[in-house]
C-alpha cells in the first residue's frame, strides 16, 4: 500500500487550469503533489477529510510592495490566512536592490514603504535572496528589479535623459540581476525617477528583459486622461523590443474619464493580435493606495526629498507647486487633486508620531483640524514624514472595476503596501477571498474556477514559474483548502480584519495554516530564475 504524507479526502478540486471542480482526494509526499484521485488505498501520516470544501493551488500575489514585510515579519499572517503561496515583489520601479548603500535609493524606497531600516537595502538580488533564504519566510517569493534603483544607481534623481553611457551601466546592472535569477523588471512612469526616463533607455532596458527571456510589469505614466496614451506607450515598448510584459493594476482613475475600460482592453487585444505578450493585474477595489508624493507634479520631486523640501520653502516655487498640484498638468501628469478632490483622498498610515491622529481622514478634514489649506496640509505632513505617509484616493468605477475582473487576461494582484498601523488600503487583508468569495461564489460575475485560475496557472505561465499554478501528480504542494464561506471582511473604515473561510495552507507541502490558525512554519524561499 503506498504511504503518503497527506490526504485530503472529499475535496472539490478547483485545479488552476480553469477547468469546471471535479471530486477528488489530493495526497502530499514531501514537497510534492503526489496523487489526485480516489486514493483509497494509500495510507497516509495525516488524512483531512474537506467534507466537500475546495481545494485549489495556492494563490500567486502577481503585484505586491512585500519587499521588506517578509523581512520584518517572515510569517506574512496577511497573506497567508487568504491563500496566498507565493508574492511578486519589486512593482511599480521600487525595489530594494541594487543598493550600493546610496541614500537617495534608500529614501526612494521609504517614500511608498514607509518603517524601513538601512540595512534592509541589498547590493544585488543575490544579497536579498541570500538573507531571506537565511532567515526564512512562511511563503515563496518571486522578485522583480525596479527601474528606480537602476537609474539612481547611475545617475541619481537627475531630472533629464539619460546619455548612451547612463544607459549601457543602467543595463549592465539589469543584466547581473537577471543573471543571478531576478525575474523580471518593472518600470514606474509615474513615480520619479523612472517617471524621468525617455524612450531611448525604455526601450534599452526591455531589450534586456527580452535577451534574458524574463518579464517586464509597468506602471504606466497616466491611469487618468492619457490613459490609452500611456496604454500605447507601453505596448510600443514591447513591440520595439520583443519583451514580453505586464501592465500593473489597470484601472480607469478619475470621474470624467470612467467607462475608458472596454476601449483600455480594446488596444491591449489589438496588440496581441499584433504578436505583442502582454496582459494585466489587478485589485478588486475602487480605491488606489500610494506615497503622498504621488500628489506633486513630478517636476516638484527633482533631486529627491531634500531637494523638494528645500524648494518649497521658496514663495514663488511653493505657489508654482501649489498651482501644479491643485489644477495643473504636465506632460504625462494630471493633477490628482484636480480630478479627484482634497475630500476623496485619505491619510492611511503616517509614520511621524504627529500624524498618526489623521490616519483614516481625509486631507479635507486633516487640513481643518490643523487650521491649514489642505495642500500646506500636505506640506506640512511631507516635512514631517519625509514623504512617507501613505494614502488612500477613491478614484475608481465599479463598473469599470467589474469589466477588467472579467477580462481573461487578468490576474490578481493586491498591489498591497504593508504598513505598520494606521488605517492602510484593505486590499493588502482582503483582495484573494474577495474575488473568490465575493465576486465569483456570492455575486457569480466570475466562475469560481475562472477567477481561481486568474491567480495560479496564469500568474504561474506569466512569471514562468514551472512549478506551482495547477493541481498536477508531480507539482509542488502549494495548496489552499477553503470553504463556501471564504470571504473577505476587511474595509476602509476596518482594514485589518483578516477573512474567513481558509481551512488549510500548504506551502511547498508544509501546512501553514489550519482552520484559520497560523502555525509557526517557514516552509517557503525565493525563487530563482535559471
Ligand atoms: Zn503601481
Amino acid at each position: 500500500m503506498e504511504k503518503l504524507d497527506i490526504i485530503i479526502r472529499n475535496a472539490r478540486v478547483v485545479d488552476g487550469t480553469g477547468a469546471p471542480w471535479f471530486k477528488a482526494d489530493v495526497g502530499i509526499f514531501g514537497d510534492r503533489i503526489a496523487a489526485v484521485g480516489k486514493i483509497i488505498e494509500a495510507t497516509a501520516l495525516e488524512q483531512i477529510d474537506a467534507n466537500g470544501s475546495y481545494v485549489s493551488p495556492g494563490f500567486i500575489d502577481s503585484h505586491t510592495h512585500d519587499d521588506v514585510a517578509l523581512l520584518d515579519d517572515p510569517q506574512h499572517v496577511a497573506k497567508l490566512l487568504q491563500g496566498v503561496t507565493t508574492v511578486v515583489v519589486g512593482n511599480c520601479s521600487f525595489s530594494n536592490y541594487p543598493s550600493a548603500g546610496k541614500e537617495e535609493t534608500f529614501q526612494h524606497l521609504a517614500s511608498l514603504l514607509g518603517e524601513m531600516k538601512r540595512n534592509q537595502m541589498f547590493v544585488d538580488f543575490s544579497s536579498y535572496r541570500d538573507r531571506l533564504n537565511a532567515a526564512g519566510i512562511a511563503l515563496n517569493l518571486v522578485s522583480l528589479v525596479g527601474h528606480g534603483p537602476l537609474r539612481l544607481a547611475v545617475m541619481g534623481f537627475a531630472r533629464r535623459e539619460a546619455t548612451t553611457g547612463e544607459i549601457d551601466q543602467m543595463c549592465r546592472l539589469l543584466g547581473r540581476q537577471l543573471h543571478q535569477g531576478a525575474h523580471g523588471l518593472s518600470f514606474g512612469l509615474a513615480y520619479p525617477p523612472s517617471a524621468y526616463a525617455g524612450r531611448r533607455e525604455l526601450v534599452r532596458l526591455a531589450e534586456v528583459v527580452k535577451e534574458y527571456d524574463r518579464l517586464l510589469a509597468a506602471h504606466i505614466r497616466s491611469y487618468g486622461g492619457e490613459l490609452l496614451e500611456s496604454i500605447q506607450e507601453f505596448l510600443d515598448i514591447l513591440k520595439a523590443s520583443g519583451a514580453k510584459g505586464l501592465l500593473s493594476h489597470l484601472q480607469v482613475a478619475g470621474k470624467p474619464y470612467w467607462g475608458m475600460m472596454p476601449r483600455a482592453l480594446d488596444l491591449i487585444d489589438e496588440a496581441r493580435n499584433e504578436d505583442v505578450d502582454v496582459s494585466v493585474d489587478m485589485y478588486p477595489y475602487p480605491a488606489g493606495s500610494s506615497t503622498i508624493l504621488q500628489l506633486l507634479p513630478p517636476s516638484a520631486q527633482e533631486g529627491g526629498i531634500a531637494a523638494l523640501l528645500s524648494r518649497l520653502a521658496f514663495g514663488a516655487e511653493r505657489e508654482r507647486i501649489r498651482q501644479l498640484t491643485e489644477s495643473g498638468a504636465e506632460t504625462g501628469w494630471e493633477s490628482k487633486i484636480a480630478l479627484i478632490g482634497w475630500d476623496q483622498v485619505r491619510i492611511g498610515s503616517a509614520s511621524h508620531p504627529e500624524l498618526k491622529r489623521f490616519e483614516g481622514k481625509t486631507f479635507w478634514e486633516a487640513a481643518n483640524l490643523s487650521g491649514l489649506s489642505p495642500f500646506e496640509f500636505t506640506l506640512h505632513a511631507i516635512r514631517l514624514d519625509e514623504g512617507r505617509t501613505n494614502i488612500i484616493m477613491f478614484q475608481l468605477s465599479e463598473e469599470d472595476l467589474r469589466v477588467v475582473h472579467q477580462y481573461r487576461l487578468q490576474m490578481v494582484g493586491s498591489d498591497s503596501i504593508p504598513r505598520q498601523g494606521g488605517k492602510p488600503h484593505p486590499r493588502m487583508f482582503g483582495s484573494f477571498p474577495r474575488v473568490i468569495g465575493r465576486l465569483a461564489m456570492k455575486q457569480r460575475l466570475i466562475p469560481l474556477e475562472e477567477a481561481a485560475r486568474r491567480m495560479t496557472s496564469l500568474p504561474a505561465q506569466r512569471f514562468q514559474l514551472l512549478d506551482p499554478g495547477i493541481i498536477r501528480p508531480g507539482l509542488i504542494a502549494d495548496l489552499a483548502l477553503f470553504s463556501d464561506e471564504f470571504l473577505d471582511r476587511a474595509t476602509f473604515e476596518d482594514p485589518q480584519l483578516n477573512p474567513t473561510g481558509l481551512e488549510g495552507l500548504w506551502v511547498n507541502g508544509v501546512r501553514t495554516v489550519k482552520l484559520g490558525e497560523i502555525l509557526a512554519e517557514l516552509p517557503g524561499s525565493v525563487i530563482t530564475r535559471q
